[in-house]
């Protein structure tokens, strides 16, 4: 018997692989931009002796609330150690660094772990699962304005066409579209069940439901849904810079996504504070004066790829054993300067 609110406790994913990503640092401060259950930011402790300063971010005030007592336990006995709970986006984690010190810290390794908890997910009056009855809310943040509810009641088919197709990767977007349309007009959209409902109506090849890896039908939904509602591309894309900008020189930043769009904006944030093109810099690439857009880039590098160009996946092994990694992939860059060069 417990009284946590939430009952499991987070796994965390790629542990083994964002270890070992920042076990050649010297690690002495550490910001986790999606705190959660602490599960990473505990690991970090246990593996780094000379870490001495924790600050965690998380829009989800419950998230603190689990975190705090697994980081305290990881540190026990440890002189020194400080932990600072920073609760909002990390798409102001300048400004949030900067409530901490002036001026503000500069952590040696970051870590963005994207995407929602299982402790989210496996909270039922927070909707963001279509295996629990519960309220359409899905908002990471408690105190945000937009919920899932409206964006499916108030948002036009062509917009919800839009977030199916671009963030839930549904082949049958425009169906699912309609859908939803015609069942709200029979009457509001309010429960994770009736959306399964709404959803579930879809015929795939004339036959109902299952997508080919065997995803339940309402899987991208939610999960188009849940991008929408708590604005995660843009956060993200919002967040990256600065995150880089924030690190100590030789600092790592590691980077956790679960879905093609996040993964695309690391890739291309990464790449570019590498000083290289990415695809969106093409066009000016072929413009007037190219090889001068090449030096401005690459005089503007602040920072070098770890490993390769490409992410890190996880394990046969981690995904046999848990499913939510199978589509994660992690990104690691290192911040110029300092004694890593
Ligand atoms: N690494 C954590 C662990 O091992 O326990 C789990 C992190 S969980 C996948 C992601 C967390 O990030 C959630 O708690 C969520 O509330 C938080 N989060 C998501 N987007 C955020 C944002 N834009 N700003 C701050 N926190 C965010």
């Amino acid at each position: 018997p417990s009284a946590e609110p939430y009952p499991y406790p987070h796994v965390p994913v790629m542990l083994r692989e964002v270890l070992s990503a920042f076990a050649p640092l010297h690690v002495t401060s550490y910001l986790d931009c999606t705190l959660g259950a602490g599960g990473h930011a505990s690991e970090m402790v246990a593996a780094h002796p000379e870490l001495l300063t924790v600050y965690g971010i998380d829009v989800d005030p419950t998230a603190h609330t689990l975190a705090e007592p697994r980081i305290r336990a990881a540190a026990a006995g440890r002189e020194g150690f400080g932990l600072r709970l920073l609760r909002g986006n990390y798409r102001d984690l300048r400004p949030l660094l900067g409530t901490v010190s002036s001026p503000p810290p500069q952590p040696t390794a970051i870590l963005m772990d994207l995407g929602v908890s299982s402790m989210q997910i496996d909270t039922a009056d927070r909707g963001f699962s279509f295996m629990r009855e519960g309220p359409l809310d899905m908002r990471m943040d408690p105190t945000a304005p937009l919920s899932a509810e409206e964006v499916l009641n108030t948002w036009s088919e062509a917009e919800l066409g839009r977030i199916l197709r671009d963030y839930g990767e549904e082949k049958l977007w425009r169906v699912v579209a309609r859908r939803l349309v015609q069942a709200r007009e029979v009457e509001p959209i309010r429960t994770t069940t009736q959306l399964v409902k709404a959803v579930g109506h879809t015929q795939i090849g004339g036959k109902l439901g299952k997508g080919p890896k065997g995803v339940h039908p309402a899987t991208r939904t939610f999960q188009a849904l849940r991008i929408a509602v708590n604005d995660e591309l843009r956060r993200l894309e919002q967040a990256l810079p600065d995150a880089i900008a924030a690190l100590a020189p030789g600092g790592r930043l590691a980077v956790i996504s679960f879905h093609s769009l996040e993964d695309r904006l690391v890739k291309h944030a990464f790449a570019r504070a590498a000083g290289r093109p990415t695809p969106e810099d093409e066009h000016r690439t072929y413009g007037a004066d190219k090889f001068a857009f090449l030096d401005e880039l690459e005089a503007s590098r602040v920072a070098v790829l770890v490993g390769n160009q490409k992410p890190v996946l996880p394990s046969e092994e981690e995904t046999a054993r848990n499913p939510r990694a199978r589509s994660a992939k992690l990104r690691v860059l290192q911040k110029l300067g300092g004694s890593g060069d």
